[in-house]
């Protein structure tokens, strides 16, 4: 277990919470490199003997230290905007394993990306391929694309799928992507590299998943048909963690059922996994600051808020609280609540919880989505990170300083 109590205090791999919420303070994120390099490993040797390339999904947790050490493995990686691209740069990652999804690319994040011969840019409009065929042309460099297809995979049998169905705003739709692959190969500069799909996230179990690689692969038959050959298949990420009490299927029957329904195709296949590598591997360390009971709830009141993670506010994200020196469960029920004013600042809701003030509490599954999404709401500096490896502990982003926070404000004058 990467997170346990050991003599009564709740560990990171040899490293106890409560000394590394002493020396750095908290809020502070804690991860796992050995959670990070096991889960990443599960993908790769799942997809050992097969042409494939695994692309971390870099919006889940975009931390330098992570992404070096990812790369390290051999990971290539998913990038939504330029300012991703950067990171993967500045971490040593290789533009030539990553690919670029998003459906509000700018110009210049493409041309930043041509410059520096990314893999492929995932293309999710017929707008957006002519604007990647103008930047090309104006670039004199030939442009290495997919599209990224909706494929509508029937939502009453997967109720939990969020972004292949026709409503949501991403993807090229599937009745549509064969014409846009035609105008794609006629285009001297454009260079037709794969096809890309992502239906969501949180999947629980892999027969969505399968349902959108078939309507996926008969496509790629079409267009093979037609003499549009391609090099790649990205199947996307979405498998899911144990936040609560979910049972996800593990990262290799996911690989293996994948696999099945891309039966003999020679491409390469490529998976783009975010949560599922480091969701489980990070916790958010806060400090109760003070305890208000109430006449109709109580309030534990900590020092981390909605803006250090902001998925139970946003998506009623349900994380597991525990108390990192270990308490019997109290009697009374708790919500968790920041400092921010906002009545959706908390992190938890009814917890049964024995902690008094002062005491640290580890919001756990907090890897993913989690710092990424943080933001200075309230003018809240943001918080350290920490990056464990055995019994070391080393600081991978100092907490914010107030001073950072308008540094770069000017009065007008
Ligand atoms: C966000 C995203 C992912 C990662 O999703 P997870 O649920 O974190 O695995 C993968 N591919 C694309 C295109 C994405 O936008």
């Amino acid at each position: 277990m990467t997170f346990a109590y050991r003599d009564g205090v709740l560990h990171a791999e040899g490293v106890a919470l409560d000394a590394l919420a002493r020396r750095y303070g908290t809020p502070c994120y804690v991860y796992s490199r050995r959670a990070v390099e096991q889960a990443y490993d599960e993908f790769a040797s799942a997809l050992q003997g097969r042409d494939a390339s695994i692309c971390y999904s870099v919006k889940a947790n975009s931390n330098l230290a992570l992404l070096s050490l990812l790369a390290h493995r051999g990971a290539g990686f998913d990038i939504v905007s330029g300012g991703e691209l950067s990171r993967v740069l500045a971490a040593g990652g290789d533009p030539k394993k990553t690919l670029f999804s998003g459906v509000g690319k700018t110009s210049d994040e493409i041309g930043f990306a041509l410059e520096r011969g990314i893999a492929c840019l995932n293309v999710e409009s017929a707008a957006e391929l002519e604007r990647v065929r103008a930047v090309a042309f104006e670039k004199k460099r030939r442009a290495p694309i997919a599209l990224r297809v909706n494929p509508d995979v029937d939502p009453r049998t997967h109720p939990y799928i969020s972004t292949g169905l026709k409503e949501n705003k991403f993807g090229v739709p599937y009745a549509e992507a064969e014409a846009l692959y035609r105008r794609a190969a006629a285009a001297p500069e454009l260079e037709v590299v794969g096809i890309g799909c992502h239906i969501g996230s949180l999947l629980l179990e892999p027969s969505p998943l399968v349902s959108a690689v078939q309507r996926i692969v008969q496509l790629v038959e079409r267009l093979e048909s037609q003499g549009i050959r391609l090099r790649h298949i990205d199947v996307g990420g979405g498998i899911g963690i144990r936040y609560k009490d979910e049972s996800p299927r593990p990262i290799g029957e996911f690989v293996r059922s994948i696999l099945a329904a891309l039966g003999r195709r020679p491409e390469t296949v490529v998976l783009d996994p975010g949560r599922a590598v480091v969701g489980n591997a990070g916790v958010l360390v806060t400090r109760v600051e003070y305890i208000k009971p109430g006449e109709a709830r109580n309030f534990l009141v900590v020092d981390a808020a909605m803006n250090d993670l902001i998925r139970p506010s946003l998506y009623g994200a349900w994380h597991e609280i525990r108390t990192v020196r270990e308490a019997p469960d109290a009697e009374a029920l708790y919500d968790v609540v920041g400092p921010v004013c906002e009545s959706a600042d908390f992190l938890a809701k009814d917890r049964r919880l024995a902690a008094r003030e002062g005491d640290y509490l580890a919001v756990m599954s907090a890897g993913a989505y989690a710092m990424s999404m943080s933001s200075n709401y309230n003018s809240r500096p943001r918080a350290a990170e920490v990056l464990v490896e055995g019994t070391e502990a080393r600081l991978v982003r100092r907490r914010e300083m107030v001073e950072d926070l308008f540094a770069l404000e000017r009065f007008p004058g």
